[in-house]
């Protein structure tokens, strides 16, 4: 029963950060493939936001585990033009090599995150003592 908490806490986090980069698409002021969701921005911002309670860290680590693939899957275009381009307002369109470069640095940095937050001695003694 200790970790089905935990474990549903990372689920949600999963789903929710799934689609969380292409929320862009909505958002007025960013353009689809934006720098900030599609970059080291997103999960940097997720871990500072969650690391301070357990329920939140093992949500945010669920969100950046589904960051990581995310981003990973988005270095895959048909062909790297248009929207396959990260996009920052005043900049526009990045080139391949600094589109891939933002990639990258956000599918380490998720994973990076994703670690950090499970892998807190905190949250391990507080899963195990329920057990
Ligand atoms: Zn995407």
């Amino acid at each position: 029963m200790a970790l089905l908490l935990p474990l549903a806490l990372a689920a949600l986090g999963f789903t929710v950060g799934w689609s969380l980069p292409d929320v862009d698409q909505a958002l007025w002021f960013t353009v689809h493939r934006s720098f900030f969701t599609h970059s080291f921005v997103l999960p940097l911002l997720i871990y500072l936001a969650a690391r301070g309670q357990s329920w939140l860290a093992y949500t945010g680590a669920g969100a950046c585990a589904a960051l990581t693939i995310h981003l990973f899957l988005d270095l895959f275009p048909q062909a790297w033009r248009g929207y396959a381009l990260l996009h920052a307002p005043l900049i526009g369109r990045f080139n391949q090599f600094w589109s891939v470069t933002f990639l990258l640095s956000g599918v380490v940095c998720a994973a990076v995150c994703a670690w950090l937050l499970v892998s807190r001695p905190r949250l391990r003694v507080r899963a195990s003592e329920g057990a």
